[in-house]
């Protein structure tokens, strides 16, 4: 046990281990259990929100934001995802409006998470107006933080009527936190984790800590010793796929494993049952302790059988599954004049296409979906380049065979109407056009140069044998941008991704790059990939 973490976690709240809480920790179950009973008592569930395997959606989950203020690894990529345009976010009416409908027809439970929901603007005063449906029949309203920002808002929020927390924290070590999220603020979380149980209007917290083999599975032992003085209810998530996060059988811990672990540690270790109706996680706990532990084995045992859960993101759309790529834009229903009756019909529609389990996909690895957060193209430090302590090390491609390999990237530069002018061929003045050539050849010349200097710019990059690189640069007036495209090809033992990347991310200070992204690769065991438009 990481005695310093706990110490730390004891020592900067005192107030958490005052009787009260330590009775708030007796009475959990107790209290759990009457918020069940609640919901199962629930009489005014329509056939909207029944699907055709008979499950009741009791619960709805609302993406406040696309916005974020870490980077996890596993979730986003460094520069993070593209936004969607700002109008096209729910306004807080349309929140609550569609919060309302679905109240109205059977939801209990609110939880609201992001994106980090804490960055959106009026959090406070948007949970306190949908406290106001309460009188509809919602019973709970919880909130999925990274804590960054929480702890400061946390007493308003509370006020205003937030009763569960899960909080988001998969390393009780500082600097692993900020090789995870790629921040700072591991000692933010922590403040957000102690004043959310010194707060008596939180009835739950949940601490998520999504284990990955390499990275912190060493640490799940600490998590669970947290729970003997700490009420709350660690979750360890299996590492899931999404579009572009790298994920890989062999990185993802299943969740048997670390029960078996626990259990030679803590031979006592018991199931908590019943768990909760619906419940993700399987339970468990140590007798005597305060808190308890389980496990969200999406991957490798789902619980799509007692899914409850629909989900409205950032922009709108109805989700039915997490896997599910299909979407339906309550938000355009709404904007184009639509009655309550008309979104009513398309959530309906959506929740009858519900499937059985996990989108009906056999095999989910593959999936090509939005991730919890939008996810881009990630080429950052994956897994694959930190080692069992989590150090920063090269992979090793020694065993490698040597093929002819292609990348194709992408990327727009939105530069001033001026320059524009100068690089708009159909220009009359002959002066201009070999400025304009002159130019030109600069700027490719220039990504040639970062092409083949990519293994010093990018760490743990390997140096490439490259055989021929390309630059086009294809002016759009209308939009006042460039678009360029990079060809870079090697016979080597690994990927040539990053230096076509590299190749068109050079630009002068008056220009905007954007929208980088790798459209073609071929060669290597992966073989050949184009990026669907
Ligand atoms: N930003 C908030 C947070 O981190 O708590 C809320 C949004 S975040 C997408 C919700 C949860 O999804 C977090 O607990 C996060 O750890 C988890 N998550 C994100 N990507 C994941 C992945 N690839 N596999 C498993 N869990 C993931
Ligand atoms: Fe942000 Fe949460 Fe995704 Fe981490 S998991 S990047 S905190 S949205």
């Amino acid at each position: 046990m990481s005695s310093g973490i706990v110490s730390r976690l004891l020592s900067s709240t005192a107030a958490a281990f005052d009787s009260r809480i330590i009775g708030q920790a007796a009475t959990a179950l107790t209290g759990k259990a009457a918020v069940l009973k609640n919901d199962a008592q629930e009489s005014h569930f329509y056939p909207t929100l029944i699907d055709t395997f008979g499950r009741r959606h009791n619960y709805l989950r609302i993406s406040l934001t696309e916005k974020c203020n870490l980077r996890c690894f596993y979730c986003m990529p460094e520069n993070g995802v593209e936004l969607s345009p700002k109008a096209h976010i729910l306004a807080d009416d349309e929140v609550i409006r569609l919060a309302s409908l679905f109240v109205r027809r059977g939801v209990t439970k609110i939880r609201l998470t992001g994106g980090e929901p804490t960055v959106r603007k009026n959090l406070v005063e948007l949970v306190g107006r949908l406290n106001e449906l309460r009188a509809l029949g919602l019973r709970s309203i919880g909130i999925t933080s990274n804590g960054i920002a929480l702890h400061r808002k946390l007493s308003a929020l509370v006020d205003n009527g937030l009763t569960h927390l899960n909080l988001s924290l998969d390393t009780l070590d500082p600097q692993k936190f900020q090789l995870i999220t790629r921040r700072t603020g591991h000692d933010a979380v922590l403040k957000s984790l102690m004043t959310s149980l010194d707060s008596p209007g939180i009835e739950a917290v949940k601490l998520n800590v999504v284990v990955m083999r390499g990275i912190n599975e060493d640490e799940v032992l600490d998590f669970v010793g947290l729970t003997k003085e700490l009420n709350i209810a660690v979750r360890f998530i299996e590492f899931m796929p999404f579009s572009g996060n790298k994920w890989s059988h062999n990185k993802m811990v299943p969740s048997a494993d670390l029960l078996r672990r626990i259990s030679e540690r803590w031979p006592e270790t018991e199931a908590v049952y019943p768990g909760e109706p619906n419940g993700t996680a399987r339970m468990h706990r140590i007798p005597g302790y305060s808190g308890s532990f389980g496990f969200i084995s999406s991957m490798s045992d789902h619980f799509c059988g007692t899914c409850n859960r629909l989900r409205i993101t950032a922009d709108g759309m109805i989700k039915v599954c997490l896997f599910d790529p299909k979407e339906v834009s309550l938000r355009d229903i709404m904007r184009s004049g639509g009655s309550d009756g008309d979104l009513e019909t398309a959530i309906g529609l959506s929740v009858k296409d519900k499937k059985a389990k996990h989108a009906g996909m056999e095999n989910i690895d593959v999936v090509h979906n939005r991730p919890m957060i939008l996810i881009g193209e990630s080429d950052v430090l994956g897994l694959t380049h930190m080692d069992e302590s989590g150090k920063p090390r090269m992979v090793d491609v020694g065993g490698k065979a040597i093929t002819s390999r292609l990348a194709v990237a992408t990327g727009s530069i939105i530069i001033p109407a001026h320059a524009l002018d100068l690089v708009t061929p159909h220009t009359p003045d002959l002066s201009t056009s070999s400025f304009v050539r002159r130019h030109s050849r600069c700027a490719q010349l220039a990504g040639i140069m970062a092409a083949k200097a990519t293994s010093s710019l990018i760490p743990l990059c390997h140096p490439l044998p490259l055989t021929c690189i390309s630059v086009n640069l294809l002016p759009v007036p209308d939009e006042l941008k460039i678009v360029s495209e990079a060809r870079v090809s090697c016979d080597g033992k690994t990927g040539v991704e990053m230096e076509p990347y590299c190749c068109i991310s050079v630009a002068g200070k008056e220009m905007i790059i954007s929208d980088i992204k790798v459209v073609h690769k071929s060669g290597g065991k992966s073989g050949d990939w184009t990026r669907p438009h």
